[in-house]
C-alpha cells in the first residue's frame, strides 16, 4: 500500500548527511581551472593561500574527491536548524487544481533566513581551525553577511563585513542582525581601505556597489595579520558545502519512495542550485537516474540564457581570477529597479560546464511574474518566500499548470532557498503596482560581451 505522505517530511537529527558531496568527481568534463589574472596560469593553492583559508583552497581545487567528511563541530551547528523540512505543497496543488505533486525544501528556517548559513558555518570553522583572528567579506542586501556573522559568533571569530552603502542606509534590519551577532559592519566605499579612499575621492557621494565592496573586503583581509577573505556563492567549495540540501532531499524522498520528475532552483551565482541539484546530477552523470532539472534566472540578469561560455573576470574591478563560465561580461550590472536579487554577471564554473554539456535547462523569468507567483505561494502555503526563491516558485507553478493541461501527475521538487521577511521593500513595490523590469536588449549584452578578455587558449 502506498504510504500517506505527510505535509512535512521531517528527518531525524542523525539523518543529517555526514559528508558533503563534490559533483566534480562524477564529471567527465571537469570545469576549466581558475586563472591567475597576472600570469594567466591555472591558480594554485599557493596563489590562493594569502587570500582564502588553506583547507578551503584544497577543496576549491579538488576535482576528484567525491565526499568530504563534515567536521563534528559543523555538524553540531547544523543541528540548530537542520535537517530542514521537505514540504508537500498540498495547499498550493489545491489552489492550482493540478494533478502534479509539488514538494519544496525549505532553507529559510534560520535567523539568517536562507541557505547561505550552510556554507558560512563551514568557512568559519576552517578559518578558526587555521588559527585566524577573523574573516572579511562583502554583502549586498545582507543575506550572506548575516549568515557569516552568525557563524563567526559561534566560533568566536572577528567578522568584518563591507556592506554596499545604499543597502547599509536603506536596509537597516539585516545590518542590525549582523551587529547583534557581533559583526563589524562598514558601509562601502569607506575610508578604512586604500581602495575605498580612492573610490570616494573619484566619486564623492557614491552609494557603492558589490564590486567595490569586494575590493575593500579583499584588501582588509590581505593587509591585516590573521585575517582571510570569504565568499558566499560561485566558488566550488560553496557548492560542496551546500550539497547538504540535495542530500537531505534525497533521504526524505527515499523514505516515501518518491521519484521526482522535475527539479527546480533559482540561480544567481549557483550555490543553492548546485547544492540542491548536484547530488541528483551525480546520479545522472553515473547513469543511475534521469531527471529534468531547471535552473531559473531573472530576465534582467540572464547569464545562462543570454551569456557566453568564456573566460571572464569575476569582479567589476578586474582584479579577481578569471573563470570560464556563462557570463554577461564583468562590466554588466543589472538595472537598479531589479528587486529580486540574483544579480551576479557570471555563474559557478561547475554549473557552467554542466549546462554546456546539456545536463540541465534554464529559464529566464520577469520579475512581475515572479512576485505574482510569490503571492500565490504565500497565500496558499502560508510562507513568505524570498524574491530569489520565488523565481523557482514561478517555474514550479508553470510546470504544475502544464500538468493540469496534459493530465499528467508529475512530481515536482523545488528549493525554497529563503524567506522574504527582509525583502518587504520589493513586495511593497509589487503590491503598489510600481515594480518594473528592465530587460537588457541583445545589443546591450553584445556590447558587454565584446569586452570579454581576449585570451589565447
Ligand atoms: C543569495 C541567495 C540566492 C542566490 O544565490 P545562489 O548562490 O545562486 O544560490 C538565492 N536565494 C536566496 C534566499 C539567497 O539569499
Amino acid at each position: 500500500m502506498e504510504k500517506k505522505i505527510p505535509y512535512k517530511i521531517y528527518l531525524e537529527e542523525n539523518e543529517i548527511p555526514k559528508q558533503w558531496y563534490n559533483v566534480r568527481a562524477d564529471m567527465k568534463n571537469k570545469p576549466a581551472p581558475l586563472l591567475n589574472p597576472a600570469t594567466l596560469q591555472p591558480l594554485t593553492v599557493e596563489d590562493l593561500n594569502p587570500i582564502f583559508c588553506e583547507e578551503l583552497n584544497k577543496m576549491e581545487l579538488d576535482n576528484d574527491t567525491r565526499y568530504f567528511d563534515i567536521p563534528t563541530e559543523v555538524l553540531d551547528f547544523y543541528k540548530m536548524y537542520r535537517p530542514s523540512p521537505l514540504v508537500r505543497a498540498y495547499f498550493l496543488e489545491k489552489a492550482l487544481d493540478t494533478p502534479a505533486k509539488i514538494y519544496y525544501k525549505f532553507e529559510g528556517n534560520n535567523t539568517s533566513g536562507s541557505h547561505k548559513l550552510n556554507s558560512a558555518i563551514a568557512q568559519a570553522y576552517y578559518a578558526k581551525k587555521q588559527g585566524l583572528k577573523g574573516i572579511t567579506t562583502e554583502t549586498g542586501a545582507g543575506q550572506w553577511g548575516t549568515a557569516l556573522s552568525m557563524a563567526c559568533a559561534y566560533f568566536g571569530l572577528d567578522c568584518k563585513v563591507f556592506m554596499v552603502k545604499c543597502s547599509y542606509e536603506q536596509k537597516p534590519f539585516r545590518r542590525e542582525v549582523m551587529r547583534t551577532f557581533g559583526a563589524n559592519v562598514t558601509p562601502s566605499p569607506s575610508n578604512t581601505t586604500a581602495v575605498g579612499r580612492k573610490i570616494l575621492e573619484e566619486h564623492p557621494g557614491t552609494t557603492g556597489s558589490l564590486g567595490c565592496a569586494i575590493s575593500e573586503a579583499v584588501e582588509a583581509a590581505v593587509t591585516k595579520e590573521g585575517y582571510r577573505y570569504v565568499l558566499g556563492s560561485v566558488l566550488n567549495q560553496v557548492l560542496i558545502h551546500q550539497s547538504i540540501i540535495g542530500q537531505e532531499v534525497q533521504t526524505a524522498l527515499k523514505k516515501y519512495d518518491i521519484k521526482p520528475d522535475i527539479l527546480i532552483a533559482c540561480t544567481g551565482g549557483g550555490s543553492n542550485l548546485g547544492g540542491f541539484a548536484a547530488p541528483f546530477m551525480g546520479e545522472m552523470l553515473r547513469g543511475e537516474a534521469d531527471y529534468k532539472i531547471i535552473a531559473v534566472e531573472p530576465a534582467s540578469c540572464p547569464s545562462f540564457t543570454k551569456g557566453k561560455f568564456a573566460y571572464d573576470f569575476c569582479d567589476t574591478g578586474r582584479i579577481c581570477p578569471l573563470a570560464k563560465m556563462y557570463t554577461l561580461g564583468s562590466q554588466f550590472i543589472p538595472s537598479a529597479n531589479h528587486a529580486g536579487g540574483l544579480r551576479f554577471h557570471g555563474m559557478s564554473t561547475i554549473l557552467s560546464q554542466l549546462y554546456h554539456d546539456g545536463l540541465f535547462e534554464c529559464r529566464a523569468v520577469e520579475q512581475n511574474d515572479v512576485f505574482k507567483a510569490a503571492v500565490t505561494f504565500a497565500r496558499a502555503e502560508g510562507t513568505l518566500p524570498a524574491p530569489e526563491s520565488s523565481h523557482a516558485i514561478k517555474v514550479a507553478i508553470d510546470e504544475a499548470l502544464k500538468c493540469k493541461e496534459s493530465g499528467e501527475a508529475k512530481t515536482i521538487v523545488f528549493n525554497l532557498s529563503g524567506t522574504g521577511y527582509f525583502d518587504l521593500v520589493a513586495y511593497e513595490k509589487y503590491n503598489s503596482g510600481v515594480l518594473t523590469d528592465e530587460i537588457p536588449s541583445d545589443e546591450t549584452i553584445a556590447g558587454y560581451l565584446s569586452q570579454l578578455p581576449k585570451l589565447d587558449l
